[in-house]
């Protein structure tokens, strides 16, 4: 296969690649999917956001994943998490995402990850500190030949004539010029959307993936499990919930905040009756406080940065919305290639559904992890191969749609005001985690009353965010769309219209479309064929 060669643009674009395979997205997913693509000979092209190793969830996180090389100990984990999958799971990608993310965590230790090691001197492989993996995950796409293109977001697909993808085109923030690469295959891994709500590691992720994937016709699923909220103290970004399990809750005048759930639901709770909570890690021993300190070292930075000590001074604490970073939302795979149903099109990690893996619950806490390591694999690996039967020298189009192209004109609105509109109906607990029929109605008109907009009328605003601003408004429209069509309390899709889980409504939810959105129940819940692990 070729190495990515450069050549002339068409107008208006200063910078035209070819390659085999296109990744879009640098995080765990990307430079996975980036890797078996080069092990399967694929000459590969990385385009991030951000900065290839410090951009998206993982980079300035703290990351469990699932390292279990005993078939006893995968047996116990699905017996364990089946119950909170809710019906929606599928036992086969589990256990291919186990097996996977086994053999790619050794592998990164063979290249020299430097693991802990115990007093025994075993090395402790289930944890991944994000800073250095993802550092780490650079230097090794680098040294395998991949070339990457930092801080150049991807902002719309290229279609051939048949509709099958062949590439991509964005812009590169550091030139200020405009990119376009042809390629035989892409894979998106463009990561979630928390609706730049500010929780850390999520300035980036607006769901662009999703728009351009739609754009190229693939469809969503459990769009509606998207409402997961992270807690940080009120002035952080930091949404590590572990060292609130030793949390006490207080409100303003020192009495106890009644549990109403988990915790970000009782903090909710008083958010929405206009009560301030405050949190001390009182319960901590100072064994505890220790292990915490030096496990968690981000967590405590924001404290230590204001002076106040937080296992013995109670401080205000907030609430971040997640929205599919952590919930389990995303574009469908239709097998277990990473295939999205799209001719030329894959997808992993958050940008892809982890129904497969968690069902109606977040998939946070190790199956996230690992489902972008088995997926990234897995999708770089298809699209070489797929890469290899793309025909050359096609006439190829670029099909983004809002925020680039208005189908009218007119004058322009302000990308940034769309996004606050946006953020309205998905941000306030009150619309998105405390959800019922009449208010996902009135979020669905004022959302579809946002996208004639933008689909019409120009976006004004830096290059970027007029393309964040469409992908936040499509994503919301599919959330609600998604959660009217589940009119029960199943995991994290709370109605409190209907607190109950109805067993018959035990199937996942399709949603898609663009200008006229749709969402429908599936009756299966299976999607996976038998495969070998990549
Ligand atoms: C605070 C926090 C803690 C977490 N802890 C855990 C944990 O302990 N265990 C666990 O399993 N999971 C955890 N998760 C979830 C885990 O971080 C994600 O599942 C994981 O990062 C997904 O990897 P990804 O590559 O799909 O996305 P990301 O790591 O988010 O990477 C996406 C990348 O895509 C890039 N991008 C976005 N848009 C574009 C575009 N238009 N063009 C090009 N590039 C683009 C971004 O810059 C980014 O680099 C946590 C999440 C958060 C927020």
């Amino acid at each position: 296969m070729t190495a990515p060669v450069a050549h002339p643009g068409p107008d208006g674009v200063d910078l035209v690649l070819d390659t085999d395979v296109l990744v879009l997205g640098g995080g765990p997913a990307g430079t996975w999917a980036a890797l078996a693509a080069r092990e399967a000979g694929a000459a590969v092209i990385l385009a991030d956001k951000g900065y290839v190793g410090t951009s998206g969830a993982t980079a300035p996180s703290n990351t469990g994943a699932l390292y279990l090389p005993d078939p006893a100990q995968r047996a116990a984990l699905i017996a364990k998490r089946w119950p909170g999958t809710h019906g929606l799971a599928d036992r086969a990608w589990l256990e291919r995402t186990m097996e996977i993310s086994f053999r790619r965590i050794d592998q990164l230790a063979d290249k020299g990850y430097p693991f802990p090691v115990d007093e025994t001197g075993q090395t402790y492989r289930a944890n991944l500190r994000g800073p250095d993996y993802m550092r780490f995950m650079r230097k090794l796409v680098l040294e395998a030949g991949v070339r990457v293109l930092d801080h150049s977001p991807a902002q719309e697909l290229l279609v051939d004539g048949e509709g099958t993808v062949a590439g991509a085109a964005g812009y590169s923030r550091q030139q200020n010029q405009r990119w376009r690469v042809r390629a035989g295959a892409v894979v998106i891994a463009t990561g979630g959307c928390a609706f730049l709500s500010k929780a850390l590691g999520c300035n980036v992720l607006t769901g662009d993936g999703y728009l351009m994937a739609a754009e190229a016709g693939a469809v969503m699923s459990g769009m509606e499990f998207s409402s997961v909220y992270g807690i940080a103290a009120a002035h952080a970004s930091v949404t590590k919930g572990l060292p609130f399990f030793w949390a006490t809750l207080t409100h303003e005048d020192g009495s106890p905040v009644e549990p109403k759930g988990d915790r970000a639901t009782t903090i909710a709770s008083a958010h929405v009756s206009g009560r301030t909570v405050y949190a001390k890690l009182d319960k901590a021993d100072e064994a505890m406080r220790g292990w915490l300190r030096r496990s968690q070292p981000n967590c405590f930075l924001p404290f230590d940065r204001l002076g106040i000590d937080p296992f013995t001074q109670r401080f205000p604490v907030g609430l971040r919305l997640e929205g599919t970073v952590r919930g389990t939302g995303g574009i469908r795979l239709t097998d277990e290639t990473c295939a999205t149903g799209v001719p030329g099109l894959y997808a992993a990690g958050d940008a892809a559904t982890r129904e497969e893996i968690g069902g109606a619950s977040t998939g946070a806490g190790g199956p996230n992890a690992s489902w972008a390591i088995a997926t990234g694999a897995l999708s770089g690996a298809a699209a070489a191969v797929f890469a290899r039967t793309a025909g050359t020298g096609r006439a190829l189009r670029a099909i983004g749609g809002a925020g680039l192209r208005p189908s009218d004109g007119g004058s322009a609105i302000a990308a940034d005001e769309v996004v606050r509109a946006v953020q309205a109906e998905m941000l306030p607990p009150e619309r998105n985690l405390f959800r019922t029929g009449a208010g996902l109605d009135a979020s669905r008109d004022r959302l579809d009353g946002v996208w004639t907009e933008i689909a019409a009328r120009p976006l004004s605003g830096d290059p970027v965010r007029v393309r964040e601003a469409a992908a936040m408004a499509a994503t919301a429209r599919w959330i609600v769309a998604s959660a009217r069509q589940r009119p029960e309390t199943r995991g994290i899709n709370r109605r409190t219209d209907r607190p109950l889980t109805d067993p018959d409504q035990a199937r996942r939810i399709l949603s898609g479309g663009l200008g006229r959105v749709w969402a429908r129940p599936v009756p299966e819940t299976t999607v996976t064929r038998s495969g070998v692990p990549s």
